[in-house]
């Protein structure tokens, strides 16, 4: 009977090869002349957790950093599920892309996974945006621990820059969490919200308003047009109550309808002014450095912490010492300096 590999044997065509292995050099040329295919691939090799890759990648971002004295805008989409943040992309995005943009959107949802219905899983969810030759849509990567997938979002947002996206649109799932990491990857952060939804804050946490740079109230058209607009000044008012941003920046609060696209256009006015307030005040530069020294520790972390925990051999060394510790027999510290002095073996 014939097996597989019979099968492989028998027709050339079938024949597998090992996945070539692309110089990391050679992919970050590609990616520069615009070239999807590489761009794909790119990313799929930063996301990777593999060691081999691992190294890879690091040699694929640094050919592909930017010291571009303006860099591409990232901007952060969050809000609660249902509150149109989809909608609201695949709105922006079109009419971005019909002013001569190109434009990058990316997800951020530890929870995903790549088959699943999750945001961004789901093209037909941004479907003109999708088949647009200017938009490059990618999903959030595979289920993780937040920390690794915004980090590889983050990562992507570098990528997309050098592959000459002009905007790079980041989509959260809007969950809580994932707005705090996805806040340390983007320049501009807003915060989508609908009316109706309850009088005073709808669940969310004060937090994650305090983040916003600016709030957006969605779904502002037709009969629920009263509704939001009591909710804006709802909002504003308990903006007030909020300390100040950097710069002197008070976020404001502004009626939309992703469905429609009234709004739309005012939408992005606002995050332009940002844009310009924050590179007048410096905020920008000053942001950016905050987070890429947000990012070196909590890399540092994660690469530690794959080092020893999770990996392997290393992963059966670390649950015995943390079983000692747990048995009370092993100081935690003397565990700690254990696995650190351990670690060629
Ligand atoms: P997400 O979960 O935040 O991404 O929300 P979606 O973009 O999937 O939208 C959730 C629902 O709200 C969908 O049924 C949308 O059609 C609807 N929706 C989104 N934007 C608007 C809007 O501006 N007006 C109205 N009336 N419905 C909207």
């Amino acid at each position: 009977m014939a097996d597989a590999s019979d099968e492989h044997r028998l027709n050339p065509r079938l024949r597998r090869s090992p996945r070539p292995v692309i110089d990391p050099a050679a992919l970050a040329r590609s990616i520069r002349a615009g070239d999807r295919v590489a761009l794909a691939q790119g990313i799929t090799l930063i996301e990777s957790e593999k060691p081999e890759d691992w190294e890879r990648g690091a040699e694929l971002l640094q050919a592909l950093r930017s010291e571009d004295p303006q860099p591409v805008l990232r901007v952060g989409i969050s809000g609660t599920p249902g509150v149109g943040k989809s909608t609201f992309v695949e709105a922006i995005g079109n009419w971005l892309i019909d002013r001569g943009q190109r434009v990058a959107v990316l997800a951020v949802d530890p929870s995903s996974e790549r088959t699943g219905g999750s945001i961004l899983g789901d093209k037909t969810r941004m479907e003109r945006l999708a088949g647009r030759p200017e938009a490059f849509i990618r999903p959030s990567p595979t289920a993780g621990y937040l920390g690794g997938v915004a980090r590889a979002s983050r990562e992507t947002a570098q990528l997309c820059a050098a592959a000459g996206y002009d905007c790079i649109l980041v989509e959260t799932v809007g969950v809580g969490q994932s707005e705090t990491a996805v806040a340390q990857l983007v320049d501009c952060f807003l915060l989508l919200l609908q009316p109706g939804a309850g009088d005073e804050l709808q669940g969310i946490k004060r937090g994650i308003v305090e983040m916003a740079d600016i709030l957006l109230i969605n779904k502002a058209e037709g009969e629920n047009r009263p509704a939001a607009e009591r909710a804006r000044s709802e909002y504003r008012n308990a903006l007030h109550l909020f300390p100040p941003q950097p710069g002197g920046w008070s976020p404001p609060v502004a009626l939309v309808s992703a469905r429609t696209g009234e709004g739309i256009e005012e939408s992005w006015s606002l995050v332009e002014d940002f844009h310009r307030q924050a590179s007048e005040t410096g905020n920008f530069v000053l942001k950016r450095r905050e987070q890429a020294r947000y990012w070196l520790d909590a890399q540092l972390r994660e690469a530690i912490y794959r080092r020893f925990a999770r990996t392997g051999t290393g992963r059966d060394r670390f649950e015995e010492l943390e079983a000692a510790v747990l048995a009370g027999e092993l100081a935690t510290r003397l565990a700690v300096m254990r696995l650190l002095n351990e670690r060629e073996t």
